[in-house]
């Protein structure tokens, strides 16, 4: 197939597009415009593969995504691109109803115009797959787990846009019959995340001897998913899912804020000891909450599991114990966007 990834010079994209390229044979081209979050680098394990193409572009500039998709014809999209930092949202929601909403719509009209010009089997066969979040679902109770019949219900800009997108996708499966795709995943972790994400914010603040911020009480609680298991679970929708159907994908890890950053401290404690002696628990710091924080996330992955044969491979534990060495091993990946785009400052906080 040739598959056409936007965003993949993100986090999730990226393990995405090493996953495209090392386990299938697949041709990919990477569509991104390289925002603040992007970071090109996590593309150079591919870089030299001639299976893998690369073009900046903006996903709201109809002209420039109707020259990719006239110039690569893909067989699939993969539509990752977005704004996806919640606390970014309520600061400043203008990007996110823009690229959330309005590129994923550029991407639709264009993938239409695209697939309608298919002929047999390639027509059948053409996928769009929307990469999307549990977050649309809203905020769960103390029981319950979100699965594909959940209600949307989002309560953070980030959410209501990301579900404005999933009812985009959903119209143009049911109305214009494209062959559409929806996966709604946890929060991820994993290498290559930009440090203003719960678990890369808390190790790079701790190793800037800074202090650990914790948003109220900390009881938040989210369910954590590998970015490498959810890659391996976005191929295996790509090439097995239905059409027109969604798939909820999480590795039944909850665990609160409070414990997770009390986690990446412990490992920092045993592979980046303090100087002084000290745990880097110590600057744990409770903070206002964020506004209108939901409280809970879990997922039942039982119909990917029962369906395309997923499991997660890493439980939280290894998977964070890997998180935290790589970014003790590749400081020079996250550093410079420390220094240039966002050093770790409170955002999202209204007062
Ligand atoms: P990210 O912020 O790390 O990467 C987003 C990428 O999209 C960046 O490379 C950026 O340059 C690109 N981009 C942004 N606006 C663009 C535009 N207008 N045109 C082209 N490219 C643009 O995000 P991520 O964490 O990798 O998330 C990827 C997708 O997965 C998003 O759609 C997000 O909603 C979804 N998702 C994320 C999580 C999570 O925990 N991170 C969980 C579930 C779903």
């Amino acid at each position: 197939m040739r598959i056409l990834v936007t965003g993949g010079a993100g986090f999730i994209g990226s393990a995405l597009v090493h996953r495209l390229i090392g386990d299938t044979t697949h041709e990919v081209l990477v569509l991104d415009k390289l925002t603040y979050a992007a970071n090109l680098a996590s593309l150079d394990p591919v870089a030299d593969n001639p299976r893998f193409h690369f073009t900046r572009g903006d996903i709201c500039d109809a002209a420039a995504v109707g020259q990719v998709f006239a110039g690569f014809s893909p067989d699939a999209v993969i539509h990752l691109a977005a704004e996806s930092h919640v606390d970014r949202s309520i600061d400043a929601p203008e990007a996110f109803v823009r690229t959330n909403i309005v590129g994923t719509f550029e991407l639709l009209r264009a993938a239409r115009r695209h697939w309608r010009g298919l002929k047999g089997e390639r027509a059948d066969r053409f996928r769009f797959h929307h990469v999307s979040t549990d977050e649309v679902f809203g905020s769960l109770g103390a029981d319950g787990l979100f699965s594909e019949t959940s209600p949307y219900d989002p309560r953070s800009p980030y959410a209501a846009s990301k579900a404005a997108a999933d009812h985009l996708v959903s119209a143009w499966g049911r109305t214009y019959g494209l062959p559409v795709l929806i996966a709604n995943a946890s929060n991820n972790y994993g290498p290559r995340h930009f440090p203003e994400k719960l678990i890369p914010l808390t190790i790079a603040n701790a190793l800037a001897g800074r202090p650990l911020a914790v948003y109220g009480d900390g009881a938040q609680v989210r369910d954590w998913l590998h970015v490498e298991d959810h890659a391996r679970a976005l191929v295996l929708v790509l090439e097995g899912g239905a059409p027109g159907e969604t798939y909820t994908i999480g590795a039944r890890s909850e665990r609160t804020n409070l414990a997770v950053v009390g986690a990446v401290c412990d490992l920092l404690d045993r592979l980046a000891a303090r100087g002084d002696g000290r745990s880097h628990a110590d600057r744990i710091a409770f903070v206002a909450d964020r506004p209108g924080h939901d409280r809970r996330y879990g997922i039942d992955p039982a119909k990917i599991e029962r369906e395309l044969g997923w499991r997660p491979r890493e439980t939280f534990e290894s998977g964070l114990e890997k998180t935290v060495r790589w970014y003790l091993a590749n400081r020079g990946w996250w550093q410079d966007s420390r220094v240039r785009v966002y050093g770790g400052e409170r955002l999202g906080n209204l007062g």
